[in-house]
């Protein structure tokens, strides 16, 4: 028997920000490291989902090998042989399962995900609640009809693909992506059932949760508006810490982040959120316990001392991970993404010829 397969992957739409970094990429890397022994890992870049959104085409090869540098740069380990990294759309089996499973999958189903609703409505800057009459109703679905592609619409097939091509039974999940994979094991479970055996069922939600360890719900804010999250994709960035920002340009964000006028530092989300994300940022750059940090500012004056010390740790963090990201060796990481990806198009090819029988495609 083969080892059960955990797969995850990270969009590469830009450059990852601290939030990403404590949030995701060392978590990630920490599970890869403590379960290969016993699973087959697969980490990947799913560059065919970078452009969904609007993005600029022009960085995005770059961007892409970047991001698996920043795997290696945080300490993924590239000689296990159970760790597997590749780009998506270096399997061009995940495009060609997404057309059959596309042609099985209801428009129905795919209108009812929310994140499609949530992101073709934000992307058409409107919002369905203020639309209170029929002209109105009408204008906005125009503006959503010209502005959301096709493939905003259906990456959850694509999602679906990516998982099943594999067998993964393990795919750790946030709540935006839980439905998508509750429609993963409903478009197996169907193709199952008419066709036979072609897929591994991926475990459901709440299994996924138990053996990962329900999500912290570890969440950087943004430096400028402390009540939203630091997102990766906000236009401006002056609210964000990117692992590629420079020292000074850091400190530069830190020291004008936005706080209050309480006056008292204190540990108080609700209330203080931009002072509590400080705390927050200073503990996990320091690798200091949150309750030891805030022991030692609780009830301060100084907001200017509080950013200084911010400043000083992430400078620390940004100079050490960017100095490992500098030493990644290039040729050893292009060997292991290459002989992965020959791999992956092996296992993930029969599981397309399996369905390609199926469907009558092939014999
Ligand atoms: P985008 O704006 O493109 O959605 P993002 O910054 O929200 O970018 P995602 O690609 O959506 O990033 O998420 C990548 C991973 O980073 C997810 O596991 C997510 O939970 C985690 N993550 C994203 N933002 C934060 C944050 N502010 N704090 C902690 N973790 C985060
Ligand atoms: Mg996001």
């Amino acid at each position: 028997m083969s080892k059960p397969v955990i797969l995850t992957g990270l969009r590469a739409n830009n450059d990852l920000h601290i939030g990403n970094y404590f949030g995701a990429l060392l978590p990630l890397i920490d599970m890869a490291k403590n379960r290969a022994d016993e699973y087959e890992i697969n980490l990947f870049v799913p560059d065919l989902h970078s452009f969904t959104t609007p993005i600029d085409h022009s960085t995005l090869y770059e961007q892409i090998l970047h991001n698996v540098r920043l795997f290696a740069a945080a300490g993924l380990p590239l000689d296990h042989p159970n760790i597997h990294i590749y780009r998506q759309s270096y399997v061009p089996a995940h495009s060609e399962l997404t057309w059959i499973l596309d042609c099985f999958t209801g428009f129905g189903e795919m209108s009812r995900m929310t994140q499609f609703k949530d992101k073709s409505q934000k992307q058409a800057s409107i919002d369905l609640a203020n639309a209170d009459d029929a002209e109105h109703h009408r204008e906005v679905a125009r503006e959503l009809f010209r502005s959301t592609s096709v493939g905003l619409f259906n990456y959850p097939v694509l999602m679906a693909a990516d998982i099943l091509l594999y067998g993964a039974t393990y795919v750790p999940v946030g709540d935006d992506q839980s439905q998508h994979l509750e429609f993963a094991r409903d478009i197996a479970e169907r193709m199952n059932s008419r066709f036979g055996e072609l897929f591994t069922i991926p475990k459901p939600v709440k299994e996924q949760h138990e053996f990962f360890g329900k999500d912290q719900g570890l969440r950087i804010k943004d430096l400028v508006d402390p009540t939203k999250k630091m997102s990766k994709s906000d236009e401006t960035g002056r609210g964000i810490i990117f692992l590629g920002d420079t020292p000074e340009a850091a400190a530069k964000k830190i020291m004008g982040a936005t706080t209050d006028s309480v006056g008292l530092i204190h540990y108080d989300p609700q209330n203080q959120p931009g002072v509590t994300n400080l705390l927050q940022i200073l503990a996990l750059a320091s690798s200091e316990p949150l309750d030891s940090v805030i022991d030692r500012f609780d009830g301060q004056t100084s907001y200017g001392a509080l950013k200084e010390a911010v400043a000083g740790s992430l400078s620390q963090l940004l100079q050490g991970f960017q100095a490992k990201l500098s030493e990644v060796d290039e040729g050893a990481l292009m060997a292991k993404l290459e002989a992965d990806e020959k791999q992956m198009n092996e296992t993930a090819n029969a599981t397309l010829l399996n369905v390609q029988k199926a469907v009558g495609l092939r014999i």
